[in-house]
């Protein structure tokens, strides 16, 4: 700091204590005072003060409690900076308090306390040399190292300042400051500017050796200038022309709606019954329901107001004005523009995609609606809400979703009858009520999780919602007149396809979602999801930047599902902690009522103009995006729930990997056996289904029968392996139910392993169902089971020859990075199980197959 030449600071300083941030050599920052020590310090030293020695202050960050009166001080942080205060700002209002604007000078050294009272006086040493801070030469010419160093760090800066915008007036400003200033400052000055951790500005304030200070605030000013590459990658825009799309967008809802809402007499004084009566009229209903509102409308009149039914029949009246009985959106379907919103809503899932761009483009073509419904089926959060959403955008029509979980009862989508108390009409009619037109697309959510219970099945309601022979005449108990739903757009959204009502399976064409390979994640989170979450918190890419290896580990380690529904909800997580941050920083920099003139204002006005910048301009750097790194994250989401567990579990014989499906997706299963002296004894637990009981006692045949073979033993070193011997398989997250033949060759593979004292390899996971014969049979759900496997860091795969086809499915990095092996009998998975093969299988003639990269 040239201006600051020659400036030695007095041998005792007032101390200020200040919890706001951590003010650094060479920087100005706006401090709050209100605690009584340092508003007392302002009072005296700085309102009373006439020279330029007695605006100099100590500042030293105060990261313990709030100071309190009667306390004592916190011990105090052993280095602060020595500021010069160049403006004092007073107001009285929430509560009396100062606000000072301060310039570092210089770092200090506390050598001792002189006084507690009125405000903290203490005997300082200073630690930067000013004098010799003023050429650049001087002091890096002595150190190769630190030259180097210094000439990164320029650099560096260099970088962030040219990644600024220039226009800006303190960017230009701080574009020259960086050749006028002498390197040594730099940390300092660009420490306080970039954004940072309290936490770590103090790292930088107590690094008093040049060199380790550098060291410090290099990796600081790196982790800015990746934020900023971030963002600028964000701004630019994407070879999509999206304005295209947003046009099409706007298109696509607003003007196709052909009805106008009623302007006159919606809600007029008067006779009530005879604005009822007008509106009925108006309401364009078919002539079945308006012969049933007219005779209502009679009951109505002559029924006294007190009267209980009087509520009931106005209920009924008001529903069925409201009913869009002829109201309907105009289908604006452009199937390139589909196409386009599509693919811009939605990251990969091209399958899913194309297939609804043809269900559309046939409808469009037929001009109809009958066929089957699509009903997209896949685990949660893989985006078939969404997607249905999309599809109303793309036809310009409203959407609306039912939630069908745990419904199990038939007037929940028919109503119930008016003669009930406290009837109601169902959901369909409900939702047609809320949409406010009769061509809605309605997305019926989780048609697996119907119930069904004494009050009838609400399956063959739906039916006969769905049935296009049926439904445009469908009637609502609580209406009890029929209303055409054949203009209704449906969509189904189920986990899995076993337990929904098979009559309803029949009237649908599902199509299958599965979950997503981590590179797809991480370019969802990073098209869809952050900008997405962003916006919702009111954030800007300005503000929050989460680097690609961040959202990596969010997904790999917080994470583990075959969706990306948590991953969303984690990234909300990250975007609340730093709308918390951001909102106090804005509370900073409020501006407030002046004092009148002091003099020090003068003064530090003059010091500061000697680096060109006014106060102001430095108080309020530029903004620039908080970075969410691996310890931020740590910071805001905790330790990382999972780990790569994979490898660490595999380390005892008696412990093999196998795959599961479950509606959820897949997921990796862990299979384990001990052995204790007994009677021949199995054991099962892990809450296992009937067919998984029986394929244990399967796999234990099958291994006692080919024991001799296998050279497996007891625990005594005997032929059959059972003898004397209790065996206890489990299968751990023991409070999810299992069941399914696909474990076969995973617990044939574990017990082979506990057998023979030999360890399963640590990179391989496997799926497939056994005979008793040694065979093994195809199982379903591959797709997901490789998924899994991959998410889990798998990096072989056994499963049945005949699944071989299903391979095919899978994206081309999952089949890249994994190796396949088929199998059709045991001796093929036990070889290919563990490391050297197994002895006794029959390895020359059936070798396992490595499917080398499909
Ligand atoms: P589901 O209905 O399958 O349970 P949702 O449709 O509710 O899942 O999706 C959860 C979230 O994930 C939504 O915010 C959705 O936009 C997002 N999402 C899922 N898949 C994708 C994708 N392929 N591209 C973009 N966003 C996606």
């Amino acid at each position: 700091m040239s201006s600051s030449g020659g400036i030695q600071i007095p041998g005792r300083l007032p101390l200020l204590l200040t919890q706001e941030g951590v003010l650094l050599p060479g920087s100005t920052m706006r401090l709050s005072v209100d605690t009584p020590r340092n508003m007392q310090l302002v009072r005296s030293r700085l309102l009373r003060g006439t020279s330029l020695k007695s605006t100099i202050i100590g500042v030293i960050p105060n990261t313990r409690d709030p100071e309190h009166e009667a306390d004592e001080l916190p011990t105090l942080h052993s280095i602060g900076t020595a500021g010069l205060a160049v403006q004092v700002v007073g107001s009285n209002w929430p509560k009396p308090h100062y606000t000072l604007l301060i310039t570092g000078v210089c770092r200090f050294r506390v050598s001792s306390l002189l006084k507690q009272r009125p405000f903290a006086l203490a005997e300082v040493e200073q630690l930067d040399k000013l004098e010799e801070l003023t050429s650049t030469e001087e002091v890096t010419a002595e150190d190769g190292e630190l030259q180097e160093l210094s000439q990164r760090f320029y650099q560096a800066a260099l970088q962030l300042v040219g990644m600024l915008d220039m226009s800006v007036p303190v960017v230009a400003k701080l574009r020259r400051l960086l050749d006028s200033l002498p390197r040594e400052t730099l940390p300092d000055v660009v420490a306080s500017m970039i954004r940072a951790t309290n936490k770590e500005k103090l790292q930088v304030l107590d690094a008093v050796s040049l060199e380790e200070r550098f060291k410090k605030t290099l990796p600081l000013l790196t982790r800015q200038i990746e934020g900023l590459k971030l963002l600028q990658k964000t701004r630019s825009p994407r070879p999509d022309d999206e304005k295209r799309v947003f046009s099409v967008r706007k298109g696509a809802v607003f003007p196709g709606r052909q009805f106008s809402l009623d302007e006159e007499g919606e809600d007029e004084d008067g006779d009530d019954t005879a604005a009822l009566e007008r509106k009925v009229h108006r309401a364009n209903m078919p002539e079945a329901a308006l012969k049933v509102c007219v005779k209502e409308l009679k009951r109505l009149k002559k029924m006294p107001q007190s009267m209980p039914e009087y509520a009931l029949t106005r209920n009924y009246l008001d529903l069925m004005v409201e009913l869009p009985w002829s109201k309907s959106t105009k289908d604006c379907l452009d199937i390139q523009a589909a196409r386009i919103l599509l693919d811009n809503d939605h990251y990969a899932m091209d399958k899913l995609k194309r297939r609804v761009l043809e269900y559309l483009a046939v409808r469009q073509l037929k001009a109809s609606l009958k066929g089957p419904i699509l009903c997209f089926v896949g685990p949660p959060g893989v985006g078939k809400t969404s997607v249905g959403r999309s599809i109303a955008r793309t036809l310009g029509r409203e959407f609306h979703r039912i939630a069908l979980g745990g419904v199990c009862d038939q007037s929940d989508i028919r109503g119930h009858r008016r003669t009930y108390v406290g009837s109601m009409p169902g959901r369909i009619i409900n939702g047609l009520k809320t949409v406010g037109v009769n061509n809605p697309v309605f997305l019926l959510d989780e048609v697996d999780k119907l119930g069904k219970s004494l009050q009838g099945d609400p399956a063959a309601a739906l039916l006969e919602v769905l049935d296009p022979e049926q439904n445009h005449s469908f009637t609502d108990h609580y209406l009890n007149v029929a209303f055409d739903l054949s203009q209704v757009l449906f969509i189904a959204t189920a986990n899995t396809t076993a337990t929904i009502p098979p009559a309803l399976l029949d009237r649908m064409e599902v199509l299958q979602v599965p979950g997503y390979t981590q590179e797809e994640k991480v370019e969802i989170a990073h098209r869809h999801l952050i900008p997405n979450q962003l916006e919702q918190h009111g954030l800007t890419p300005q503000q929050l930047q989460i680097p690609q290896d961040s959202t990596q580990e969010v997904i790999t380690r917080y994470t583990r599902e075959a969706g990306v529904r948590s991953l969303e909800r984690k990234i909300g997580a990250i975007c609340r902690a730093v709308a918390v941050k951001v909102a106090e920083g804005q509370k900073v920099t409020k501006p407030e009522e002046p004092v009148p003139a002091s003099p020090v204002q003068a003064q530090g006005g003059e010091s500061l103009s000697c680096l060109g910048i006014t106060p102001d301009e430095m108080a309020a750097p530029p903004e620039m995006p908080i970075v969410i790194d691996h310890i931020a994250l740590k910071d805001i989401l905790g330790p990382p729930l999972f780990d790569m567990e994979v490898s660490e579990r595999l380390t005892l014989p008696g412990v093999a990997l196998g795959l599961a499906w479950t509606p959820l997706g897949g997921e990796i299963m862990f299979v384990e056996a001990s052995r204790t002296e007994g009677e021949g004894q199995l054991t099962l637990t892990g809450q296992l289904g009937d067919v998984m009981k029986e394929s244990a006692h399967l796999a234990i045949s099958w291994l006692r029968a080919n024991a001799k073979r296998y050279r497996l033993t007891n625990m005594v070193g005997g032929p059959d392996p059972m003898e004397g011997t209790d065996i206890h398989l489990h299968f751990p997250a023991g409070a999810v139910t299992k069941d399914g033949p696909s474990a076969g060759v995973t617990i044939v593979t574990c017990l082979a392993s506990l057998f023979s004292s030999r360890l399963v390899r640590s990179d391989i996971a496997m799926t497939g169902e056994i005979t008793l014969r040694g065979l093994v049979l195809p199982v379903g759900g591959i797709k997901d089971k490789v998924l899994a496997a991959h998410r889990a860091g798998v990096k072989r795969v056994i499963l049945p020859k005949r699944n071989e086809k299903d391979l095919e499915e899978l994206p081309a990095n999952v089949r890249a990075e994994l190796d396949f092996i088929t199998a059709t009998n045991l001796d093929e998975v036990l070889n290919a199980a563990f490391d050297g093969g197994f002895p006794g299988t029959a390895s020359t003639h059936t070798h396992p197959q490595l499917l080398s990269k499909l």
